[in-house]
């Protein structure tokens, strides 16, 4: 007898669950890619993805995953031996951040640890004294999808502005797009990073990079672009063909067009609403189970942590039961504690696209069985404080 037969639910930050909606797009024989559905539909997919990041800047388009996009972010604006200033918030600032240092870029790290957001403030005071005007960037993540904290990016791109410095804001929403409020123009970010298998529910292998006129300029200084991540191009093709250097990734393509029709459709207030009150069910029930016992909510500001994924400190070796427990017995994976050290102690949730209220109850109530099933102590009630939410919320 297993009790994981059934559909699957794969509850970690990234690839997120794919709509059928969406998987529906892509069952079609491969099309024709010098003209036709694919070619006629990038003026609506390209305006839709501007509308979703809040700019009437660009947006290139890669077939890439996150750490792609990534290097195509940097590849276009930063040139060996330029500085970059990098407020540290987790694992994926680290990675973000050793990649430009593999460009050839010297990094400087304003630590905020792995359990609280970084100060914009620290920022906006490093840029003061950088009188020469050296510093070349802020890489800043919007949520470090391993300590699931939730950077102010506003915040941010408002300090920085008041300092007159002429570093260009860069940000990683790869986590968080379509899920966390995100502002692009407004919040004065230049470069903006994003990937499909997140909050836009579509399969890995489409990467974003945004950039406004200010980093459009630092391209043409920049030294070192390489000839596929140059993002000029792909915003002027002449052709289909130049929008991605090569074979257009059709079903990706396909895939994303039906993705964003449904995010229109629910429109983004909406959106951002339901994974706010969604991310609110779980804290509820992780800060009920955590009166007694290990478990605690990596971020302890309800402010600053993220709607699209919850990282939960178990201690010992936890996490791990917890996740292998789920998986076995109930066909629910949730995802390891990535950056954590031991990361045996963690587990992190993934609320971000196509998760609605029955999914994240059934969830909360099935972590709630995995530990009283591996002994894991914990006070009762956790998925009763999530079910009132819900119904008051809803
Ligand atoms: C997932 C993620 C990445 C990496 O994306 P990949 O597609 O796995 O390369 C980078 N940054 C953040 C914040 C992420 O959540």
């Amino acid at each position: 007898m297993s009790l994981a037969n059934g559909r699957h639910y794969l509850a970690i930050p990234g690839p997120s669950v794919l709509p059928e909606r969406v998987l529906r797009a892509m069952q079609r024989p491969s099309p024709p890619i010098h003209g036709g559905p694919l070619h006629d539909m990038m003026p609506g997919l390209l305006s839709d993805l501007k509308a979703l990041a809040g700019t009437r800047q660009e947006v290139a388009i890669y077939i890439a995953n996150g750490h792609g996009a990534w290097e195509a972010s940097l590849s276009n604006v930063i040139s060996p031996g330029d500085h970059v200033l990098v407020p540290r918030t987790g694992h994926f600032s680290d990675g973000w951040a050793e990649m430009a240092a593999a460009l050839g870029a010297k990094i400087e790290t304003i630590d905020a640890g792995d359990h609280r957001p970084f100060d914009p403030a620290a920022v906006a005071r490093r840029l003061a004294e950088d009188t020469q005007g050296r510093i070349k960037a802020v890489l800043a993540v919007q949520v470090d999808t391993s300590t699931s904290v939730r950077n102010d990016i506003e915040a941010l791109g408002r300090a920085m502005a008041g300092t007159g410095h002429p570093a260009l804001l860069m940000v990683d929403c790869i986590a968080c797009f379509a899920c966390d409020r995100f502002e692009m123009d407004a919040w004065g970010v230049d470069v903006m990073v994003t990937a499909s298998q997140k909050g836009l529910m579509t399969p890995p292998g489409l990467g974003f990079v945004y950039f406004n006129d200010r980093a459009a300029k630092a391209r043409d200084a920049a030294r070192a672009t390489t000839h596929y991540w140059d993002w000029r191009r792909r915003v002027a093709p002449e052709g289909f063909y130049q929008y991605f250097d090569g074979t257009a990734p059709t079903h990706h393509l396909f895939a994303l067009q039906e993705a964003l029709a449904m995010i229109r459709e629910e429109g983004r207030e909406a959106i951002w609403r339901r994974h706010e009150v969604l991310a609110r069910a779980i804290w509820a029930a992780v800060e009920r189970w955590g009166e007694k016992g290990p478990l605690r909510l990596n971020i302890a500001d309800a402010d600053h942590r993220s709607h699209a994924v919850t990282t939960v400190i178990a201690g010992d070796d936890y996490g791990d039961r917890l996740i292998q427990w789920c998986e076995e017995k109930t066909g629910l994976t949730l995802g390891i504690g990535l950056g954590f050290e031991p990361m045996e102690q963690a587990f992190r949730i993934g609320h971000m696209g196509f998760v609605n209220a029955h999914m994240i109850l059934g969830l909360l109530a099935t972590i709630e069985a995995g530990l009283r099933a591996t002994g894991i102590d914990h006070a009762p009630g956790g998925t009763d404080a999530a079910t009132r939410l819900i119904a008051e919320q809803a």
